[in-house]
């Protein structure tokens, strides 16, 4: 009795051990399979589409990004009425919530060491030309000069309790907030414990860390004529941020083309050589200053800056058919074999 009585009991021991074990493995199996999976969110913020993705996320994670992506373009929106821009622009003074206050002292220390290539209170003169409603007009000289007398990011200027500007003024962050964002949402992402996710916020691409794999991210371009893939470039834990003539612009009646990167010097765009500007490096919001203000000034002044601050790698591509790169970038970089374009490593 007591034998068979005991040899139940191993067997329900045993039992009780392989259940256990097959608990205890398929638990893991599922902690495995929820680390590895692939959360994406698809929206349109900021005039342009949005993709996130995230690998070892959780739903809730998911819905605080695209929260907060609209938090922000709450505040520094240009058109919608409550925002803190709007109000800077139509009151002249604000007291603006910390996203506002963070991107625009960031910018403005960029327009700063960019020495107005890059001028937040651009603003009237684009939406002179069109780009802001898409009823594109060359603008006369004479309004473009008038214009030109109230933009001067040094204008924008702290007051009592935020920020005042001179009436006529008008300022947009739209250069350098995706760029913002995306630093956001990484730092979110990183905080919620995930370790690989990749977004496309309009075209900017965010990284943090590598694939799941531990292979880098492979960001492609495509060339700025369209006609094909021009390069793959290895990131990791980067933002990769393109300025481009090509990405909105319009053709006038005698065939000239007019894009949406405008000069401060002189209220057109500007066609200073460069015809697409990409700047890889850790802060977005900075590689997004950059994008768009070493294309105003055009290669041998963006070379120059390079090599100044030498804190971002870039590709520059010259309407003359010339892609110029930085040394460590050029590393990571694999051209198709169809490319056009004339490869210089800066230095
Ligand atoms: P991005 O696509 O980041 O190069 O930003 C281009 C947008 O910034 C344009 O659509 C304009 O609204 C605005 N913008 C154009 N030229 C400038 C400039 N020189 N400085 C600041 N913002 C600009
Ligand atoms: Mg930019």
């Amino acid at each position: 009795m007591n034998d068979k009585t005991g040899g139940e009991k191993t067997v329900k021991k045993r039992l009780l051990l392989l259940l256990i074990c097959m608990l205890f493995l398929l638990s893991g199996y599922t902690a495995e399979a929820a680390k590895n999976e692939e959360k994406t969110t698809y929206l349109f913020a900021m005039d342009t589409t949005m993709t996130i993705r995230v690998f070892g996320g959780d739903d809730a994670l998911m819905q605080s990004l695209q929260k907060r992506v609209n938090e922000i373009e709450n505040q520094v929106s240009v058109t919608r009425e409550y925002s803190d821009i709007y109000r800077l622009n139509h009151e002249g003074n604000v007291a603006a919530g910390p996203d506002t206050e963070t991107i625009l002292n960031r910018a403005l220390n960029i327009c700063e060491e960019t020495e107005g290539a890059l001028d937040v209170s651009i603003y009237p003169v684009v939406r002179e030309w069109g780009f802001t409603t898409g009823e594109y007009r060359v603008p006369s000289p004479e309004k473009l000069e008038e214009l030109l007398a109230s933009v001067d990011y040094k204008k924008v200027e702290p007051s009592e309790d935020g920020y005042h500007i001179p009436d006529g003024m008008a300022v947009d962050l739209g250069s350098v907030t995706k760029g913002y964002t995306g630093d956001v949402l990484a730092g979110m992402i990183r905080s919620a414990g995930v370790k690989s996710a990749i977004m496309d916020l309009g075209g900017n691409i965010h990284t943090v860390g590598k694939k799941q794999n531990g292979a880098f991210w492979r960001v492609a371009f495509r060339s700025p004529e369209g006609t094909g893939l021009v390069v793959v470039l290895e990131v990791a834990d980067e933002a990769v941020i393109t300025s481009g003539g090509y990405e909105r612009f319009f053709e006038d009646e005698d065939g000239n083309v007019w894009w949406h990167i405008i000069d401060p010097k002189t209220g057109y765009p500007a066609k200073n050589g460069v015809i697409s500007m990409t700047i890889v490096g850790k802060e977005g919001i900075r590689c997004d200053a950059l994008s768009t203000a070493l294309f105003v000034m055009g290669p041998e002044k963006a070379a120059e800056f390079w090599r100044t601050h030498g804190d971002f790698e870039m590709i520059m591509i010259t309407e003359e058919g010339e892609l110029f790169i930085t040394p460590s970038l050029n590393k990571r970089f694999t051209p198709d074999a169809m490319m056009p374009y004339h490869v210089t490593v800066l230095s």
